[in-house]
C-alpha cells in the first residue's frame, strides 16, 4: 500500500496497471476512515484488481461557515484502514495540487441539487461534482464506490456520470452503523457523550419510517410526521429537514408510488448529521 501525493504519480501507477490489463476501482473519501469507508474499499477490492482510495478534504465543497478547518484528519489511521481492507493506493493530494493557481472550471448541476442538503449547503454539490470529476479524470477507474449514507451525493454522481457520458460504473453501498444504530460518520467525533446519546434519534426515526413503509404506509406526510415527532422529542436535536423524494430526481413526492428516498439532516448541538433509507431497501 502506497501513499501518493501527486496527480502525475497516480497517473503513472494506473497506466502501469492498465498495461497489465488490470481493472481499477476508486473510493473517493475525505479521510478519517471508519468501517463505513472500509466497506467501500472491500467492495472495490472484491470486484477490481486494484483499488485507489482518494483521501482529500475538499475545500470547494465546504461553505464559509462550515467545518473545513476542524474536519478530522489522520493519515496514519487512514493508511492502516486502507491496507487492512485491500486498497492499493491512497491518493492524498494537497489542495494546491488539486486546485492550481487560476483554477476556474467547475462541474455544476441543477434540479437534483436543489433539494435536501443542496438547500442548506448551496455550494456543496458544485464542489462535490467538480472534485469527483477531477478524480475520475485522474484515476480513470472502471468503477467508483459511494455510500448510501450520502444518498443525495450518490444520486448526483450517478446523474453526472450519465449526463456527461463518463464511462464509469457507479456503485452504491449500504450504510454501515454503530451497534446502537447511529450511522458511522467522521463527524461523530464532534459529539460529546450526551450528544452521542441524543444522536440516536436519527437512526431511531429512520427505523420507525422503515417500519411504517414495511407495514404498507404510502402517504409521505404520515411517515414524515411520525419521524419528525420522534426527533423533536429530543431537546438537543434541531431538524434541518426530513423529506421523502423520488430516488432519482430528488424531487419531493406525496405518495410512495415509486422508488423513494426518505432523508434527513438534523443538528445535534452544533453538529449536522444525516441519515436516510431507500424504500427499495426496506
Ligand atoms: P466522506 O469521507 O464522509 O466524504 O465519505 C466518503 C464515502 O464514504 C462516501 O461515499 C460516503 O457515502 C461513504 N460513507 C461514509 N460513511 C458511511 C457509512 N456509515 N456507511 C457507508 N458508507 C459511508
Amino acid at each position: 500500500m502506497k501513499i501518493v501525493k501527486t496527480i502525475d504519480e497516480v497517473r503513472k501507477i494506473v497506466r502501469e496497471w492498465r498495461k497489465q490489463g488490470l481493472s481499477v476501482g476508486l473510493v473517493p473519501t475525505m479521510g478519517y476512515l471508519h468501517e463505513g469507508h472500509a466497506s467501500l474499499i472491500e467492495a472495490s477490492a472484491r470486484n477490481n484488481d486494484r483499488t485507489v482510495v482518494s483521501d482529500f478534504v475538499n475545500p470547494m465543497q465546504f461553505g464559509p461557515a462550515e467545518d473545513l478547518e476542524s474536519y478530522p484528519r489522520d493519515l496514519d489511521l487512514d493508511a492502516a484502514v486502507v491496507s487492512a481492507h485491500g486498497g492499493d493506493i491512497i491518493f492524498n493530494p494537497e489542495p494546491s495540487e488539486m486546485y492550481h493557481e487560476g483554477f476556474s472550471s467547475f462541474v455544476d448541476m441543477t434540479v437534483l441539487t436543489e433539494e435536501l442538503c443542496g438547500l442548506s449547503r448551496p455550494v456543496h454539490f458544485r464542489g462535490v461534482c467538480t472534485v469527483v470529476s477531477k478524480l475520475f479524470n485522474i484515476v480513470k477507474p472502471d468503477r467508483a464506490y459511494f455510500g448510501k449514507k450520502d444518498a443525495q451525493q450518490l444520486a448526483v454522481i450517478r446523474h453526472m456520470a450519465d449526463d456527461l457520458n463518463m464511462d464509469i460504473e457507479i456503485i452504491g453501498c449500504p450504510i454501515i452503523r454503530e451497534k446502537d444504530g447511529l450511522a458511522k460518520s467522521s463527524r461523530n467525533t464532534y459529539l460529546s457523550d450526551t450528544e452521542r446519546k441524543a444522536a440516536l434519534v436519527l437512526s431511531e426515526s429512520v427505523f420507525l419510517g422503515m417500519d411504517m413503509v414495511r407495514k404498507g404506509e404510502k402517504d409521505s406526510s404520515v411517515i414524515i410526521s411520525a419521524m419528525t415527532a420522534h426527533i423533536q422529542a429530543e431537546p438537543l436535536a434541531k431538524i434541518d429537514y426530513v423529506k421523502i423524494v423520488d430516488c432519482k430526481s430528488m424531487q419531493q413526492i406525496t405518495r410512495l408510488d415509486r422508488p423513494a428516498l426518505c432523508a434527513m439532516a438534523v443538528y445535534i448541538g452544533k453538529t449536522r448529521l444525516i441519515d436516510n433509507f431507500f424504500t427499495e431497501d426496506v
